[in-house]
């Protein structure tokens, strides 16, 4: 009984734990998962992060040229899709060149976004990527 008084006098004149979102932005944790980045120059094209990645938000497409044979690596564009991402992070765990090809950067995920059908040019990638 004496307890709960004294904690509860304690709360009383404590800060509280809520804030006061979204005028005050919220502390990033430690180890956010953010927006995945890429390092073209130092990427060997093995397509692992591709492989890895669960709902398939990563692709390398040619885009300019859809007719080009897919084990050329010149002129392969990366895609990424941060509305499909889930920021699970194992695109990174399985680039052989994490921090440099690929990384898990700090940038907000990019969420509740009101911006009506997002993924229309992705369907497109997705086509061409199906139609190797
Ligand atoms: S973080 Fe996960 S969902 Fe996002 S691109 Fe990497 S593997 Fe795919
Ligand atoms: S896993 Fe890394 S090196 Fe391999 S294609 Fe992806 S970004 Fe490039």
């Amino acid at each position: 009984m004496f307890s709960s008084v004294k904690k509860a006098f304690k709360n009383l004149f404590s800060k509280p734990q809520t804030i006061d979102y979204p005028a005050s932005p919220i502390e990033k944790p430690a180890g956010h998962r953010g927006l995945i980045e890429y390092g073209e120059e130092h990427c060997i094209y093995c397509y692992k992060c591709e492989k890895a990645c669960p709902p398939g938000s990563i692709l390398f497409v040619h885009t300019d040229n859809p007719t080009e044979n897919p084990k050329n690596k010149k002129s392969l564009e990366y895609k990424y899709n941060p509305h499909l991402c889930i920021y699970c992070g194992e695109c990174v765990r399985a680039c052989p060149k994490p921090e440099e090809a690929l990384w898990q950067s700090e940038k907000k995920p990019m969420i509740g976004i009101k911006e009506d059908r997002v993924n229309d040019g992705w369907f497109e990638i997705e086509a061409l990527k199906k139609s190797k």
